[in-house]
């Protein structure tokens, strides 16, 4: 393969940073490098980088181009999501970019498809994902929300929790069961749920690191639109699972990881101008050259996946190996961060503060202090959230391995 030395690849890519240099509000940029956008969610910002990058058609580029996407081949798609990263720009919504769209698209009617994929192109709609429940997170299909059919309407009982972002959501996308008769993954069915439905209480919960985007649904008859089930009664759980089939590569968190290299050499630059002796700096350079090798190994990792290279495991055994690596490297980065910070990592820096920070006079609270000690925090999430460490390590040995 020689991706590298595709030109119109580069030429893309002139085109797609052009784009950004251009359009993104530099105070989002800034939100996002020092954490200030994860710690607060700014519902607006997130949605409104959406919208700007709709403008150009650019919102949902990995969908079908007859639904809004851009028809970019997987190497583009990757360029594109690279630039986005290396330039700070916010995370979009992707419980609606990348779940609920393209479930609506793949598996739902055309009144649904009508009704939901305009919103999340446009940035308009925000999305929630209600899978987990207490009780039911890696073992999934022993969840116990159930959605009775009532006439034309099913109503809804049950609870879910960690649903990230549900307080601002206009959305969810729920996984109910719609029959205790069945085994237990067949009798689950997947609803689109409007989130200021009655019956629908939202609690936050409150996180270690000061955020509180993730919350408790609780659904206490809540009525829904029988034309709001997705496909057939039943057939939710192979739904979900054909939507892991599409992550594939995303999972390996390699444009993020990317950035955060990036990020640690121009922290061992600032503290080394501050005056940190360079025999201090040694063992950290040391840590920091590793972490960039093997993030380049994982990113050959994901290229060789994206260029269609026969793969010795099946996809979805390659999948949870690109996440396991994926997230056990987000969690050493930013360990190292924390370390090169030293006591300085400590100081806790709340919204106003962290937007006075100015590098060009304040060389000891440098641009890359604040945030970080958030970000080394909410790394800890990587192997749980998407299926836990575990869990993929168990598909590895059953996929790759039959064990
Ligand atoms: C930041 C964050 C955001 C999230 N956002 C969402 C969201 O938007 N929507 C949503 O629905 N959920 C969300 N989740 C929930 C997430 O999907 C679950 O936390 C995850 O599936 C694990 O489930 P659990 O927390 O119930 O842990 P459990 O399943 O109870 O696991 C506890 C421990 O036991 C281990 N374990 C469990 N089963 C096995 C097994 N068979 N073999 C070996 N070890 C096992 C696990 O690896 C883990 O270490 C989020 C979680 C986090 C941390």
């Amino acid at each position: 393969m020689q991706l590298a030395a595709d030109t119109g690849l580069s030429a893309f890519r002139a085109t797609v940073r052009d784009f950004i240099a251009e359009r993104l509000p530099p105070d989002w940029a800034s939100q996002r490098r020092r954490s200030t956008y994860n710690a607060f969610k700014p519902v607006e910002t997130m949605l409104g980088w959406t919208a700007i990058l709709h403008e150009a058609g650019w919102s949902v580029p990995h969908w079908p181009v007859e639904h809004g996407g851009t028809g970019w081949n997987p190497m583009q798609q990757f360029v594109f999501q690279e630039e986005l990263a290396l330039a700070d720009a916010p995370a979009q919504n992707v419980q609606g970019t990348h779940l609920a769209g393209p479930i609506v698209w793949m598996f739902g009617s055309d009144a649904q498809k009508a009704l939901v994929l305009p919103g999340i192109r446009e940035g308009r709609e925000c999305w929630a994902q209600g899978f987990s429940e207490p009780g039911s997170g890696s073992d999934l299909a022993s969840l116990r929300t159930f959605a009775e059919r009532r006439g034309d309407r099913y109503v809804v009982n049950g609870q879910k929790i960690w649903t990230s972002g549900a307080y601002h959501s206009h959305w969810g996308f729920f996984l109910v069961r719609t029959s205790r008769h069945d085994k237990p993954q067949q009798g689950i069915s997947f609803l689109l749920v409007p989130m200021d439905s009655p019956g629908m209480e939202i609690r936050r919960i409150p996180q270690i690191n000061g955020d509180a985007h993730l919350c408790e649904v609780f659904l206490t008859d809540v009525e829904v639109p029988v034309e709001y089930l997705v496909g057939e009664p039943g057939r939710g759980w192979d739904y979900a699972k054909a939507l892991l089939d599409l992550e594939r590569t995303d999972s390996a968190f390699i444009y993020l990881t990317k950035r955060e290299i990036r990020r640690l050499r121009r922290m061992l630059d600032l503290e080394a101008e501050d005056g940190t002796a360079p025999r201090a700096l040694a063992p950290l350079r040391l840590r920091v050259a590793r972490a960039a090798a093997q993030a380049a190994a994982l990113e050959w990792s994901v290229l060789r996946v994206l260029g269609g290279e026969q793969q010795p495991h099946s996809m979805r055994a390659v999948a949870s190996a690109l996440k396991v690596r994926g997230a056990e490297l987000q969690q050493t980065i930013t360990e190292i961060q924390m370390d090169i910070l030293g006591l300085k990592a400590l100081r806790r820096f709340g919204r106003e503060e962290i937007e006075q920070v100015d590098p060009a006079t304040d060389s000891f609270w440098h641009d890359e202090v604040p945030g970080r000690s958030f970000s080394a925090v909410y790394a800890r999430a990587a192997t749980i959230y998407g299926g836990t460490l575990q869990v993929q390590r168990s598909i590895i040995a059953k996929s790759a391995f039959g064990l």
